[in-house]
């Protein structure tokens, strides 16, 4: 069984169809949140993402603010614009889709779905082992997947030990998955790890297996598209180099 684990697609539709033709055949997606912000695409973004069959989908912080549930005040400047922008381009059909998505983690089998967090979905960091190993207490399935820092990595908490370690994933490793872990499958439209190749993961449920994986995808149609709509330049310039 191959599910595709997404996040951070933030309006990126080049890199999205990037993503889904190299994935190939999946039985299932589930997408972490943040499919529009920053980026030119958001319609394109979540029409392609409502002809998924089998897609499970959570919002992101992004997702929120353009909902108008969210003072955009928290976000910085050029944040902001871009969600500006976003609020007056998005179909009544695309809003109203968004609005049926849930702001709280999910919980899929095996698999707790959060976009920031299990402990503060929408908006907290995992960022480091402290902050993880105080999130392994707020979920209780064997497994939890996050998005929202756009680093593909594993948190493992060794329960004897007490002791959460940190792995940054490489692509094409293949995971042979133990409990407990927190999983990020990176972004796909905006990675910031100076990889600007999209990341996405394939995970197998019944091999229990995580494989994280990159994209090349055409980065300068999505910059002229940015340029084009008049989107700030620091969100075209940051996707060549990947921060
Ligand atoms: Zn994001």
């Amino acid at each position: 069984m191959r599910i595709l684990v997404i996040s951070d697609i933030h309006a990126n539709l080049t890199a999205l169809e990037a993503v889904l033709a190299d994935a190939g055949p999946v039985d299932e997606t589930w997408c972490l949140g943040d499919m529009i912000g920053y980026g030119p695409d958001p319609n394109e973004v979540l029409e392609r993402m409502r002809s998924l069959p089998n897609l499970f989908c959570i919002l992101g912080n992004h997702d929120v603010a353009v909902l108008g549930q969210m003072d955009d005040a928290v976000f910085n400047t050029e944040a902001r614009r871009s969600l500006t922008w976003q609020k007056k381009s998005v179909s009544p059909e695309n809003f109203a889709y968004l609005k049926s998505l849930s702001q709280a983690a999910l919980v899929r089998e095996k698999v707790t779905l959060a976009h920031g967090s299990p402990r503060d979905p929408v908006w907290e960091y995992i960022l480091n082992t402290l902050v993880a190993r105080l999130n392994f207490d707020a979920f209780k399935t064997p497994y939890c997947f996050v998005g929202h820092s756009h680093i593909q990595c594993i948190f493992h908490l060794d329960d004897m030990r007490d002791h959460v370690s940190l792995e940054i994933l490489l692509p094409g490793e293949v995971l042979k998955m133990t409990p407990r872990a927190i999983l990020n499958p990176g972004s796909v439209g905006q990675p910031r790890d100076r990889d600007p190749r999209s990341s996405y993961a394939i995970y197998d449920p019944l091999a229990s297996t995580w494989e994280s994986r990159r994209v090349e995808y055409d980065v300068s149609a999505v910059q002229k598209r940015i340029q084009a709509a008049g989107l700030p330049e620091k969100h075209a310039a940051r996707l060549s180099e990947g921060w």
